[in-house]
């Protein structure tokens, strides 16, 4: 796993620098779901220290035992309503907001604990009907709905493009993702921030960190292949 981490790191690294980006503006989360808690912790002692998980059950269990570890934990899955109390009790920044409803029930599950929740906005940037996500042309709305919810706080965009594992046919996703942050932040909403880009997974986080992503969501090339 150390060596696996440490090839993906050194990947991170010379993209950004062949890009010119500081290598300081992209942020590796490990994606930790299905992976037991020894391995995560093993992870944190080789230095990682932001984990993405996918479900809320078995991410309690390893936040929990982990507790005393300076971990950012990111929500990277799909989150129904239902699940939001525990999800803003849990995460640091959940990735996959995009629905009013679920982020007027994260506002209110926040203030419950006096808390202002972290959260990106996914955006289906493919219309893909097997995919959660607000289209293109509904995100600045949502943007502006959700910027009156007090114990929100927008950081910026997150995506999942279809045809995993080629980069070069993710990439116009992964640009279009960056277009549409460029475009809400000329809008000027107020209280939205729109500086992170959460895209990029094993088989194209390069490509990812090139169209300018700042959190590429590393699995398989960190852990290995899943059960
Ligand atoms: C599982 C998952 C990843 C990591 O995928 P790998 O191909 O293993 O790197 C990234 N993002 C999301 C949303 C995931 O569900």
């Amino acid at each position: 796993m150390k060596d696996r981490l440490e090839r993906v790191q050194k990947r991170i690294r010379q993209t950004a620098r062949a890009c010119n980006r500081p290598e300081t503006d992209i942020r590796l989360v490990a994606v930790s779901k299905t992976m037991p808690v020894e391995i995560v912790k093993e992870a944190i002692e080789s230095g990682m220290t932001d984990f993405g998980e996918n479900y809320i059950q078995e991410a309690r269990e390893k936040i929990t035992t982990l507790s005393t570890y300076p971990v950012t934990w990111h929500y990277i899955g799909h989150l129904q309503s239902n699940k939001a109390k525990y999800a803003v009790r849990m995460f640091d920044l959940i990735h996959s907001v995009d629905s009013l409803k679920l982020a007027k029930e994260l506002d209110k599950c926040a203030q419950k604990i006096d808390k202002v929740q972290d959260i990106l906005i996914q955006v289906n940037v493919a219309k893909e009907d097997s995919k959660s996500g607000v289209y293109v042309e509904d995100t600045s709305r949502l943007l502006k709905d959700i910027s009156q919810l007090a114990n929100i706080a927008v950081k910026g965009l997150m995506t999942m493009p279809p045809y995993f594992n080629a980069p070069e046919k993710v990439r116009p996703f992964f640009a279009a993702l960056r277009q549409l942050r460029n475009q809400i932040k000329n809008e000027n909403i107020p209280k939205i921030s729109m500086e992170e880009l959460s895209m990029g997974m094993t088989g194209d986080f390069e490509a990812a960190i090139e169209e300018g992503a700042t959190m590429v969501r590393v699995g398989t090339a960190i852990f290995g292949e899943r059960h």
